[in-house]
């Protein structure tokens, strides 16, 4: 995990990318066709990061869940999202607003989840107290 700092909304969360031996990729291994196989989106606040980028770090948002194996992973995150979106300001942005995502890192998130959120993940937030809008 990677040492966090400062108060939780104004530090970014990572910009999805993916890197082989610590080299970004080049050519047509770099364009976003490819590297969005390889982008999945929290089901809770819709970050989008690497499935690598979850795994080392976890969601910048929620915290609590955890996402060091990919059995883990799977049950927090989905490759099933459409649209993107990329939050430099949340407290001050409009789209923030619009989205509920004020309080959120800076980031890029889904517009939307595309699929039911796994039974377990639902248990632990209604046992957190937190409803999701649907
Ligand atoms: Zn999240």
């Amino acid at each position: 995990m990677a040492e966090r700092d400062g108060p939780p909304n104004r530090r970014p969360a990572d910009v999805p990318s993916i890197a082989e031996k610590g080299q970004p990729l080049a050519g047509r291994e770099a364009e976003f066709a490819h590297l969005n196989k390889h982008l999945r989106a929290c089901f809770v606040c819709k970050l989008i990061k690497a499935t690598a980028q979850f795994m080392d770090s976890g969601c910048d948002n929620c915290r609590w869940m955890d996402m060091s194996d990919m059995e883990s992973l799977e049950q927090c995150t989905t490759t099933n999202f459409s649209g993107l979106m990329t939050l430099m300001e949340p407290p001050t942005s409009w789209v923030a607003k619009w989205t509920h995502t004020s309080k959120c890192v800076p980031g890029c998130y889904a517009l939307s989840i595309n699929e039911e959120m796994p039974r377990r993940l639902q248990e632990s937030l209604e046992n957190r107290g937190v409803r999701m809008r649907r």
